[in-house]
Formats: C-alpha cells, structure tokens, sequence
C-alpha cells in the first residue's frame, strides 16, 4: 500500500480551499452588460422618480369638480382643447369646462387635478385624432389616476448595496434611475483541462479504448452557470510534460483553473505533480464519496492568486466536486455575499440508502412535494448512483449528504441542495 494522507472530512476541505478567497476587482460594466454581475459598490438613486407629476392612463385630464355626478345615463360633455403626448411638455392649461387629451406618462397639465381614463368617455380608444368634444361617463376625483413626483424613488436615496447580483428588476431600476455603468466585480476566469490519452472530442468517431471528452464541457457549462467567463484549453495527454504545458497557458490567464482525471493513484496520474511544480499543493483526498481523489493548490501568478482544482476523472465525481467546492469559489470571487447558495432543503427518503465508511457519501436524488405532509419534501434515488453514471444524474434535481457510516431507513430526514427548480 503506497504511503496516502489521511483522508480530509468534508467541511475542513471546504474550509481550506475557500481560505482567504476574496473578489475580483471592481470595474466600470455598461449597464447593457451588467445582467448577472455583483455590484461593488452602493448605488443611489441619480433621479426622482417620477419626475414630474404624469398620467397614469390614456384618457383625458380634467377638473374632477367638471365632472361631479357623470355617468352613462347623464355623461357630462367637455370641450377638448388640444392633447399632450408622451414627451411633450404641455402648452395649454385645462381650464373649467374644458379637457385635454393625454397619454400614458405624459406631463400633467396645468389647471388639470384628475384624469379620466378613455374607456369612461366616449373617445375612440387607440390611434385617433383629436376629438372636438368628449363626454365624460363617470365620475373622478381630484388625483385619480395621477403618478406624483418620487412616489417611486427619491433622487439620492441608496437603492442598492454592494454584494447584490444584478438580475433583471435591478437593471430595470439602474437604467430608470439614470445610471449608464455600475461598479461591478469582473467575473472570474475559469480555464477548464481535461486529461487523458483515451479521450477525443465529442462528435469524432470512437476508435478502440477510446471515450467522449464530456468533462470539459460539463465543467465549462457549469463555471459558466456560475458566472464565470470560460476558456476550455483542451486535453492534455497522460504526460507531465503535455499537463505543464496546458497548465501554464491556464495560469496566465485564469483566476480559477480546473481540470479533471489523472488525480487518482494511477501510474500515470501527474496532476499532483504538475501543481507541485507550479504551485502548492493544499489538500489531496478527502472523505467524500464520489469524488474522494480531489486536490488543491493555489498558484501565485505576479499579485495574483490562481486556484487549481484537480478534479477526479470520473463523470458524477466532476460535476459533486464542483458543486462542493468550485462552485463555491466562483461566488465568492464574484462578490457575492454566500460562496454556498444551492437552497438548501429538508426531505424525507422514501427508500433506505446506505452511507459508506469513513466517507460524506453524496447521493443524487429527485426531490418532489410531499403528498403527505404540506410543505413537505420526499427524495428518491435519481438512479445508479455509481461515479461514471450520467444518465441517473441527469434525471437528479438536488443532491442529499448522508453522513459518513450512517444507514438511513425509508423515512429518514436529509438535507440536500436544490440543484434546480423542481417541475423543469
Ligand atoms: P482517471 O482519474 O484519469 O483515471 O479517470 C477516471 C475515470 O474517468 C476513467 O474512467 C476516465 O476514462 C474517466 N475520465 C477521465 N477524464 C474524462 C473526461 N474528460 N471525460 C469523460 N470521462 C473521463
Ligand atoms: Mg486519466
């Protein structure tokens, strides 16, 4: 038995590789671009919102006394004295007995203090020209249907703090509030390696002993789901030599290098190696089940830090590993505020599930409503749950951590991650 260190527990591997993980940079983002960046910096509103009092429908700007006691039976006629469209100041004023046509977010005029919307009038609703007259059909009263100046949003006032992604309402409220870039963390750069002889590219043709590279592409689609920015730099061949080369066009670019296979203890594993001689290497094995051969090392590149992650090859190994502990660094270099945001969840097993010796074992499952608790989860085994099997996760929405040595019966309660929403 060759010499091996003891294997890690769980949380001391996480733990160490996140260790002083801190975000990337802020830089300016066009707010055209800013979708899914982490701001670095407060914002305040550069606008009130509204900015002036406007409509708050297609309709007719009144004085809600004109109109007092309106209705079908006994309408109440206005002279319409001209309209105000959307990005028009007003010229005129209504004055008593008179109405001007006005449109949706439109400048409220002088004289006015209500606006009655088309459907109560007997106006032609949609492209029309001005009317001479209109008779009301309903009653109003003083400020119906009026947007009042910072009803919304008050120039000045903080409207988001640093750490807050920006999904689509905060670019909303961003570009509504007058702000053409933002201050964001630039996203990480994850270069991603596969190794191994007896791989070829998806799409060629198998020759004998041959296999799909699918780790490449798993990886890069999930750095990219967590928000990084992806090079995919190939395979290396089951070499020292063919690993250092792919390894130093990595470093040079990326914050966060991820490769996967040649990490376990075969005779031509060099991954170990290979961050040895261009970094230190942190951690090697730990108690998790798939993905036990894990390694980490950082990297200093100038003022720079590059993680290295050195993922078991098996498949289901990939994919745990970086959810356990890619994922989490990715978020934090992003500048979020949790490096660990799968939702996590409590459900009952609906089938005994063993755990394995010494080991977190990490078992892929479907999560469903419980039918019959409210509110209420159940998991069951997406299928096999051996390291190279890809279908059964492909069927799996969340994952569930059974505790090293323990045998959960049916019924048992565990925690798992939500790894996407539960009807898609
Ligand atoms: P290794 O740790 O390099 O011995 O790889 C363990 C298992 O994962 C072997 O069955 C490999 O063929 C497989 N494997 C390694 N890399 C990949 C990859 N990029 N895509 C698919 N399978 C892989
Ligand atoms: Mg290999």
């Amino acid at each position: 038995m060759p010499d091996l260190p003891d294997l890690l527990p769980l949380a001391e591997a996480q733990r160490r590789v996140l260790e002083g993980i801190a975000p990337l940079p802020a830089e300016r983002v066009a707010i055209g671009e800013a979708s899914g960046r982490v701001l670095a910096a407060p914002v305040d509103a550069a606008v009130t919102l509204p900015p002036w009092t406007n409509s708050a429908m297609d309709g007719f700007a009144v004085l809600a006394q004109d109109v007092f006691g309106a209705s079908a039976a006994t309408p109440v006629t206005l002279r319409v004295l001209g309209e105000v469209p959307a990005g028009r100041a007003p010229d005129l004023a209504v004055e008593p007995g008179t109405a001007l046509r006005i449109m949706t977010g439109a400048m409220m005029p002088p004289g006015a203090d209500a606006v009655v919307p088309v459907e109560d009038t007997d106006a032609p609703a949609g492209a029309s020209d001005i009317p001479a007259s209109v008779a009301i059909r309903a009653p109003i009263r003083v400020n119906d249907n009026l947007r009042f100046p910072g009803s919304d949003v008050h120039a000045g006032t903080r409207l988001l703090e640093p750490g807050r992604a920006c999904d689509a309402a905060v670019v909303a409220l961003l570009a509504a509030t007058g702000h053409g870039s933002v201050m964001a963390h630039r996203r990480p750069r994850v270069a991603v390696i596969s190794t191994g002889d007896e791989l070829v590219p998806p799409g060629t043709p198998l020759g004998p002993a041959q296999i799909h590279d699918s780790n490449s592409y798993a990886l890069a689609a999930q750095a990219v789901e967590a928000g990084a920015e992806v090079r995919r730099l190939g395979v290396a061949g089951d070499t020292l030599a063919a690993l250092l080369d792919l390894l130093r066009d990595a470093i040079a670019w990326a914050d966060v290098v991820v490769l996967s296979g040649g990490v376990s203890l075969g005779a031509h594993d060099h991954v170990k190696a290979a961050f040895a001689e261009l970094g230190s290497l942190a951690l090697w094995r730990v108690a998790i089940k798939p993905g036990r051969p894990f390694a980490y090392a950082r990297a200093a590149v100038g003022d720079r830090s590059v993680s290295l992650f050195g993922l078991p090859g098996n498949p289901v190994s990939v994919f745990v590993t970086f959810e356990l502990f890619v994922r989490p660094v990715l978020r934090l270099l992003e500048g979020r505020p949790n490096a660990y945001d799968r939702p996590v969840r409590t459900a009952r097993l609906l089938q005994p599930m063993r755990g394995s010796s010494g080991r977190h074992t990490i078992a892929r499952v479907v999560l469903a409503a419980d039918s019959d608790r409210r509110d209420g989860l159940v998991a069951r085994s997406s299928g096999g749950q051996d390291s190279y099997m890809l279908a059964s996760l492909s069927k799996a929405n969340a994952m569930i951590f059974i505790p090293p040595d323990a045998d959960l019966d049916a019924g048992a309660e565990v925690e798992a991650w939500e790894l996407r929403p539960r009807d898609s």
